[in-house]
């Protein structure tokens, strides 16, 4: 091992006979070298009709080929006339003129002089006749006999007239190249006559994921099956920044296979990006096949980011080739960090311009040093208004940390951590924060869901972010959330919850979750059994193996509680929810463990009924008149409520009730 850090997207691949990230490049470093690589290169025109250029980049300057307006336009319904006749007029002193036999409505050329003494009528947007240099509002004026007209105020040269050329002068630049169309652009060549813009062409990008694991979305997922999560991601991706992009699939870690997909791929299109195999193991082929593409190949492997550290930048004959980490979180940031500006120059689209918001952080973020480290946030408002940034970080692995958050911010190479209380800038996904209504930290249930979905369906906007039941609490004690749900066991006393309030906060009970034993339907070491016959069993068996539960959980000092001192095999694997114990019961890891019954009925396991847990809310007592506050708890006690959590597999507790 020379020079490789740990991290957790590569480390555990970082086995004998792999190749090292030899050279670790900075984000800065990597990024220059690629765009050194690929710039400056020409961009290729193509004419679009309007209703197709939108959001496109103008490939060229387009000047305008004729005067808008094109002639000189009344701008108001009057009369035509020679300003000099009419110096005099007043209210008192009205000018009469004589009315020439023509009106001049939209569309309608004029064919008659305005001589000296006359007037013609003229409606908003109709040429100027000839002779005539200022237009009188109709409402001054006043029908005289004889064809006449009484005008009772002077007017000087050019009033109420837009000349030729005024709005845009044939010649001129009317829209530079790079500008990006909108609807106001469409307007402004549609008003020149201009039927097509000529806009940069679309970029062309071949996406690809690869791995032996993966499975397209609408596919049954198979045992040990991942779905493939890049390849919709990075499709979606590049569209939003100006890309066209070609989905081909997912391919195995098979390397002809893949080169000669690889390979058509680059033949056909301006840009390959492909995700997955990009660590330096036996298996990972990508980046092998990638060197022989074409010159000068691979630039960057390996760049101090995090998440992101595998990425692979390249150019072959001239073309990008990119290979995204595989954990799709990297993916994601490295895609919008380093790959999208260069898509965006290919594009011809200028830089994205990031909204940025100042925000506070609640909790110390720690942060290996040497890379630059992108930690995402979910936005909450704090106590006195101000905002606070969550790290809804679940590692690079988590997609609901992407979809989540409604920015990142940044922890430069050069840190080991951000304290708690930093201030920070945060850079938003989408261009306003939106800071929810209904704020929830602390521990999560499929019932939360069922309550707060009438409040959503109403109309307000509901954060729950999951950071366990103490974060929950740390959260409502700082005035960072309206509501903590919690689930904490006193373990001298067996009391649930109100133990752990504080001044400030108020308990509101929420609803009993029913734990047991899970096991696989048919295990005749626990079919039939009552909980205590069913332990027995567990312990007199020495190949039976259990999962455990997180230090800290309720459930884990129930566990504790039945074990009674005993470490059967299992009991460090000791994983953080209650559907992880599940799944490793599910799938074979263990044969037993501890969760709750909705749970396990929708795993499919054998359910030994143990104690009930109670789920209640801390309620932050300063926040509990909003509006969101009161609806939540309308929901909770409403008939529908107490409904849809019995479906759910929940007790709700009845006020009053002793907790
Ligand atoms: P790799 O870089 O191929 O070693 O992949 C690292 C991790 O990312 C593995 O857990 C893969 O299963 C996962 N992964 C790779 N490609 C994808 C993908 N397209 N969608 C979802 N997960 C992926
Ligand atoms: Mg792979």
């Amino acid at each position: 091992m020379t020079d490789t850090p740990s991290s957790s997207d590569f480390s555990d691949r970082q086995g004998i006979g792999q190749d090292q990230f030899l050279t670790i490049l900075s984000r800065e470093e990597a990024l220059a070298r690629f765009e050194a690589a690929l710039f400056p290169r020409a961009i290729t025109a193509e004419a679009r009709p309007l209703a197709d250029a939108l959001g496109l980049a103008l490939a060229e300057n387009v000047v305008a080929p004729i005067d808008v307006p094109p002639f000189d336009r009344s701008n108001v319904d009057g009369f035509a006339v020679r300003s000099s006749d009419i110096a005099e007029a007043t209210e008192g002193r009205p000018v009469r003129l004589t009315l020439n036999g023509e009106t001049i409505a939209c569309g309608v050329t004029p064919e008659l002089t305005v001589a000296a003494g006359t007037a013609t009528p003229i409606s908003t947007g109709g040429p100027v006749p000839r002779g005539a240099d200022a237009i009188v509002m109709v409402e001054y004026t006043h029908p005289a006999e004889g064809g006449a007209i009484e005008i009772r105020r002077s007017a000087s040269p050019g009033q109420f007239v837009s000349y030729a050329g005024s709005d845009i002068a044939r010649g001129e630049v009317l829209l530079r190249a790079g500008t990006v169309i909108g609807s106001r652009e469409i307007g402004m060549l549609a008003a020149c006559g201009e039927h097509s813009a000529p806009v940069a062409r679309k970029p062309r990008v071949a996406v690809l994921s690869t791995g032996d694991e993966l499975v397209q979305p609408g596919a049954p997922l198979p045992s040990a099956g991942i779905y493939d999560t890049n390849g919709a991601i990075v499709t979606a991706a590049i569209a939003e920044n100006g890309g066209e992009a070609a989905f081909l699939g997912s391919f195995p870690d098979d390397e002809a296979r893949l080169e000669a997909a690889m390979r058509q791929a680059l033949a056909e299109n301006d840009m390959l990006v492909l995700s997955g195999g990009t660590s330096k193991g036996a298996g990972d082929v990508s980046h092998r096949i990638v060197s022989r593409l074409g010159k000068p190949g691979i630039i960057a492997h390996g760049v101090a980011l995090k998440p992101g550290k595998p990425l692979c930048l390249a150019v072959c004959d001239g073309k990008p080739v990119v290979i995204l980490p595989g954990f799709p979180t990297s993916a994601m940031f490295t895609f919008h960090d380093m790959i999208a500006p260069v898509l965006r120059r290919m594009a011809g689209l200028p830089p994205r311009a990031d909204m940025q918001v100042t925000a506070r952080v609640p909790l110390r973020i720690a942060s290996e040093l040497g890379r630059t480290e992108f930690v995402m946030v979910s936005l909450v408002k704090g106590e006195e208004g101000n905002l606070v940034a969550y790290p809804t970080g679940k590692g690079s692995g988590a997609i609901t940390s992407f979809a989540q958050a409604d920015g990142f911010i940044r922890i430069e190479a050069l840190a080991d951590h951000m304290p708690s209380g930093s201030k920070a800038e945060v850079t938003l996904f989408t261009p306003q924060v939106r800071v929810p209504d209904l704020v929830i930290i602390g521990s999560h249930c499929t019932g939360l869901d069922r309550i707060v979905t009438p409040l959503v369906a109403g109309g307000r906007t509901v954060r729950i972010l999951a950071v366990g039941s103490l974060g929950g609490l740390a959260a409502a004690r700082r005035g960072e959330c309206d509501l903590a749900p919690i689930h904490l066991m006193e373990e001298k006393t067996g009391r649930y919850n109100e133990p752990f309030l504080e001044p400030g906060l108020e308990l509101v009970p929420g609803w009993r979750r029913m734990q047991g034993i899970v096991y696989r339907p048919g295990d005749e070491r626990f079919e039939g059994l009552d909980a205590r016959e069913a332990l027995r069993a567990a312990l007199g068996d020495p190949t039976c193996l259990m999962v455990n539960r997180n230090q800290g959980a309720g459930t884990r000092i129930l566990i504790d509680s039945l074990l009674g001192g005993a470490r059967p095999d299992g009991y460090w694997n000791q994983p953080r929810s209650h559907n992880a114990v599940a799944a490793a019961v599910a799938q074979k890891r263990a044969d037993w463990g501890v969760t709750i019954e909705p749970v396990a009925e929708g795993a499919g396991l054998g359910f030994i009924p143990l104690a009930e847990e109670h789920y209640d809310f801390a309620l932050v007592t300063s926040r509990k008149d909003r509006p969101a506050v009161t609806a939540f708890l309308a929901a909770l006690q409403s008939e529908e409520g107490g409904k849809a959590l019995e479906e759910a597999g929940f007790r709700r507790t009845i006020a009053g009730e002793a907790i």
